[in-house]
C-alpha cells in the first residue's frame, strides 16, 4: 500500500522517529530551545529560532483529518489523508487511512493511528477511525 509516510531511510533526523514506531509510539520532534514542533521530517534548524537540537515527544496518536485526496488509479480507490495530530499544535502527518472508503472519510473525522509491522522489520503509522 503507498500513501503511508515515505521516508523508510533512517537518518540522524528520522531514526528516533522509526525507533519509537517499533514500540508503537508516536513521537514529534520538538525545539529543546523555543518549544516548537518541528513538522516530520525535522530539519536540521528550528524555523523559529534556528536552534538545532530537539527532543522526542511521545504522542496520544489520535488525531483528526485535515484534508485528503481519493487515489482513483488503485483499484479499489483509497484515501491519503493529512492528519492533524491531537496534543501538538501544528504538526501533520500524512497517511493512507485504513478501513476508510471515499464514500466514508470527511474533514475532520476523528481518527487514531495504528501500526504496520512490515516483513523487512520496519513499523508504518498509519490511521483509521477512531473507534473510542
Ligand atoms: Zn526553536
Amino acid at each position: 500500500m503507498s500513501g503511508a509516510i515515505p521516508a523508510l531511510h533512517p537518518d540522524r533526523w528520522t531514526a528516533p522517529f522509526w525507533e519509537a514506531a517499533r514500540r508503537h509510539e508516536l513521537v514529534i520532534a520538538r525545539c529543546t530551545r523555543c518549544d516548537t514542533p518541528r513538522p516530520m521530517p525535522p530539519g536540521p534548524y528550528c524555523w523559529a529560532c534556528d536552534a538545532g537540537e530537539v527532543t522526542w515527544e511521545r504522542q496520544p496518536g489520535t488525531g483528526e483529518v485535515f484534508t485528503y485526496t481519493v487515489v482513483r488509479q488503485a483499484d479499489p480507490a483509497y484515501v491519503v489523508a493529512v492528519v492533524a495530530l491531537d496534543g501538538i499544535d501544528g504538526v501533520r502527518l500524512q497517511s493512507d487511512l485504513v478501513g476508510v472508503g471515499p464514500d466514508e472519510v470527511r474533514i475532520g473525522l476523528p481518527v487514531e493511528v495504528v501500526w504496520d509491522d512490515r516483513d523487512d522489520g520496519t513499523t508504518v503509522p498509519r490511521f483509521a477511525a477512531r473507534t473510542t
